[in-house]
């Protein structure tokens, strides 16, 4: 069986199984192919077994912002930040979250320290 994916730039059919096999990535669910036609590079997302589980609706309180939001995971990679939080306790919301990381993998907080 061949798999096919339209690119989204130029609506080209293009047979990824090449690049699947190729890729070592693919286990992380993504990779990047080559249109054919029009050379772009565009990403595929691999989806292959859609599953559905049900759980029940969790709130919890971040421990940044104080927010009662919806917790669904602990988001990994911990950010460095919250390494000192036990890990029942660690819970923050996505907009926390995404700073934090974006603080740790930003040049930001080294170039400040330097400063
Ligand atoms: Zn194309
Ligand atoms: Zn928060």
């Amino acid at each position: 069986m061949s798999e096919h994916i339209d690119c989204p730039y130029c609506g080209t059919d293009n047979n990824i199984d090449d690049w699947f096999d190729r890729s070592d990535s693919h286990c992380q669910g993504e990779f990047d192919i080559q249109c054919t036609d029009c050379l772009e590079y565009f990403e595929v997302t691999i989806t292959m077994n859609p599953s559905f589980s049900s759980c029940e609706i969790l709130m919890a309180d971040c421990i940044e912002c104080g927010r009662h939001y919806r917790y669904r995971h602990q988001s990994f990679p911990r950010p460095k930040k919250y390494e000192e939080v036990p890990l029942q306790d660690y819970k923050v919301c996505d907009p926390c979250y995404y700073t934090a990381i974006s603080e740790e993998m930003g040049d930001g907080k080294d170039a400040v320290d330097k400063v």
